[in-house]
């Protein structure tokens, strides 16, 4: 027996105790790091599933869990919304004119309670960048807005 394995995936070294390790049975030993990583990416619906769930079933708990990591990280939350700024102002196109402009302020302006001015095509798209442009705006309902994410359907 070895005195310390290696992860095939993102080469960490460590000692060999096998509560540190997976895929022994595949002969493709993993670090626990990578091994949930990979997990989290092959079962992507069905945490965000579990998610929604535990959310639904416990409400005050989830409020708690993110006021709690709101206040520890508020500069990177921070650094994420200067991230969209900075997008949505890269997003915007120099030939718009002043009265789609307006159309856009009319958007944000006339946005009933509950609900968001969500990009079709997202601004931080994993695949297209949408633009800041008034046709690329609907009113979504908050709730569907933060399902959505970056995801463009
Ligand atoms: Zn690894």
């Amino acid at each position: 027996m070895t005195e310390t394995l290696q992860c095939v995936r993102c080469g960490h070294v460590g000692p060999n105790v096998p509560s540190l390790w997976r895929g022994f049975k595949k002969g493709r030993i993993i670090c626990k790091k990578c091994y949930y990583q990979e997990y989290a990416l092959a079962n992507k619906e069905v945490i965000a599933e579990d998610k929604r769930r535990w959310i639904k079933a416990d409400r005050e708990r989830f409020k708690a869990t993110q006021k709690r990591w709101t206040s520890k990280n508020t500069k990177k939350i921070l650094a994420r919304v200067r991230k969209y700024q900075a997008s949505k102002i890269n997003a915007t196109p120099k030939w718009l004119d002043i009265e789609q402009f307006k159309q856009i302020e009319a958007m944000y302006i006339n946005c009933i309670k509950g609900y968001e001015v969500d990009h079709i095509v997202p601004l931080q798209g994993d695949q297209v960048c949408g633009l800041h442009v008034p046709w690329n705006l609907q009113y979504l309902p908050m709730s569907v807005n933060r399902r959505k994410g970056n995801k463009h359907e």
